[in-house]
């Protein structure tokens, strides 16, 4: 039954669709003896939602494969895969697709290795609908039934301009680690992707986090379609621009600082 319909839109299955897409694991040719496209997890999707008709799957690997941070997997993605890509394309496809306004920049690791990296400002919007398909599609893996609700998200590489904002994603980065009831850590190839889901809390939100290359971290909540809109004061008071600390495990967080 579940597999003959769509994780995103519930209509007829046509085929069955990559979560994440297969081309952020690395082709064999790449990474010779080594295999990281074991056990991928796939989905029953519509013809509309196999997002191998977009370009959406390759827009996301170049995006994502060089945040800093990532491993030494990711690295090697971006010194082959991802090169190709960008080669194939016109010139001013990365100003003009991933991230705007670039610079180059040189990083020096511990080790004194020299790493070029770019700063500039990423699609945000492109981004986060990425990962909300990806969301969609690790959630009926999970549950073996289509979510129906909203999805939030943080994207915990990005340093967001509103400061409330990047103080929300730092809070919450430190909420998934204290937070004691969470599921175990799921994915077979942990070292390019891995996901895990955390209890519903007293608003019926579901949290995940996926972890892309040991390095990106994507928060989601789930909020199911009849759960009751979630409100506490602390987030009334964030949202009245009042200056607000919030406890989180033994760390203090302030909003709305003046
Ligand atoms: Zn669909």
């Amino acid at each position: 039954m579940e597999n003959k319909f769509c994780y995103k839109c519930g209509y007829i299955a046509t085929s069955r669709e990559h979560v994440p897409p297969i081309c952020l694991f690395p082709e064999a040719k790449d990474v010779i003896g080594l295999n990281f496209r074991k056990d991928l997890i796939t989905v029953p999707s519509c013809d509309e939602h196999n997002s191998k008709k977009s370009h959406d799957d390759e827009f996301l690997m170049v995006s994502i494969s060089g945040i800093v941070g990532n491993n030494l997997i990711a690295y090697l993605q971006t010194q082959t895969k991802v090169d190709r890509a960008i080669r194939r394309k016109s010139k001013d496809f990365l100003n003009k697709e991933i991230i705007k306004n670039y610079k180059y920049h040189t990083l020096k690791s511990k080790t004194g290795k020299k790493y070029p990296v770019l700063y500039g400002n990423p699609n945000y919007n492109r981004l986060v609908n990425c990962f909300e398909h990806i969301s969609y599609g690790i959630y009926f893996h999970e549950f073996g039934e289509r979510f129906e609700g909203t999805i939030k998200m943080l994207l915990g590489f990005i340093i967001y301009n509103d400061k409330n904002t990047q103080t929300m994603t730092e809070m919450v980065k430190e909420k998934f680690i204290v937070d004691e009831i969470s599921n175990e850590i799921k994915g077979e190839n942990p070292t390019i992707f891995k996901y895990q889901f955390f209890e519903p809390d007293k608003f019926g939100l579901i949290g995940m986090v996926m972890t892309f290359y040991e390095g990106t971290e994507v928060f989601v909540a789930f909020q199911p379609k009849n759960s009751d809109e979630p409100f506490d004061l602390s987030l009334a008071l964030l949202n009245s621009g009042i200056p607000t600390l919030i406890e989180v495990g033994d760390k203090i967080f302030e909003f709305n600082k003046k």
